[in-house]
């Protein structure tokens, strides 16, 4: 059985108590509702690492003030199994009062990362997110932190994090689960009726006709970008938020596909806004 913990300082305790044995830690943060993507993140931790540490928690920070930070699924029981199931020694499960007490006052801000792509539409967002993730990542002090290659800027916007503030840990990206069809695995597709569920795999269906194009050697972005706004476009169901092509770990635009590029891609089908990406490979299989 995984220990739950709530309490920071207890985690604290635990992780430096296992750190002077020479333990490895491996930490997986988390909105929880964990499905196989984020199963997939435990597995890889609980492969490379003596201990795991998942965290469950529904960060305030990182919502908007029209977002669905109160609709958000809050499943924690059926989440404590997944992670018995996984490997997962600890479950750390904090309230906001735990994670951000009366008096908390520091905003982690990763500057240029965080401007465009989701950053440009849900302003405060990534502080949030790197607001928390270097409050886990100062409790746990991990040999590694896992992050999903799903949400692609995120994971670009935690290595910079965790190099700038010196916590040491190796930050690695895991691939994006998908369901057979190739949507992308998300708490958000709980949202979608049935329609809207068909409509939201044109994310996926768009980014593969880029991948095919791209096969045909390099070309000015705008060719790439246009062959996933017209897929999108096509539904009727799903409203293109942006589409671009970026260098991988700066996120600056590319003027044209001449090396490896990534595809990221953000559209609001009903009520979820959902985002996927992919390499694209000029000349590429
Ligand atoms: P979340 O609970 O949505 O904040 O996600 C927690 C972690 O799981 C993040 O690092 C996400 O990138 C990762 N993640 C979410 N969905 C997937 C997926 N479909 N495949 C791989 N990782 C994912």
């Amino acid at each position: 059985m995984s220990l739950v913990i709530h309490d920071p300082r207890e985690l604290r305790e635990l992780c430096r108590g296992w750190a002077r044995t020479g333990a490895t830690l491996g930490l997986v943060p988390t909105m929880g509702n964990l499905h196989a993507g984020h199963v997939s993140l435990m597995r890889r931790a609980s492969a490379q690492c003596d201990q795991v540490v998942v965290s469950i928690f529904v960060n305030p920070k990182q919502f908007g003030p029209r977002e669905d930070y109160a609709a958000y699924p809050r499943t924690l029981e059926a989440d404590q199994a997944i992670c018995d199931k996984n490997g997962a020694g600890v479950v750390f499960a904090p309230s906001a009062d735990d994670m951000y007490p009366e008096g908390f006052a520091t905003t982690v801000s990763v500057a240029g990362l965080t401007e465009g792509l989701c950053g440009a539409s849900r302003p405060g967002h990534f502080d949030g997110v790197a607001t928390v993730c270097a409050r886990l990542h100062g409790l746990v002090l991990p040999t590694r932190a896992y992050y999903g290659e799903k949400d692609w800027q995120q994971l670009q916007v935690v290595r910079r994090m965790n190099e700038d503030l010196g916590f040491g840990a190796t930050v690695v990206g895991v691939p994006t689960v998908r369901e057979d069809d190739g949507l992308a695995l998300s708490s958000r597709n709980q949202y979608l009726g049935a329609e809207e569920r068909e409509a939201a795999l044109c994310l996926w269906t768009g980014l593969q006709a880029a991948v095919e194009l791209a096969k045909a050697g390099p070309g000015p972005a705008e060719r790439f970008e246009e062959a996933v706004a017209d897929v999108i476009a096509g539904e009727p169901l799903a409203e293109l938020e942006y589409v671009s092509l970026v260098d991988p770990t700066s996120l600056v635009p590319m003027a044209r596909l001449d090396e490896t590029g990534r595809l990221l891609v953000a559209a609001r089908v009903g009520p979820a806004r959902l985002i996927d990406n992919i390499a694209l490979v000029p000349g590429g299989e």
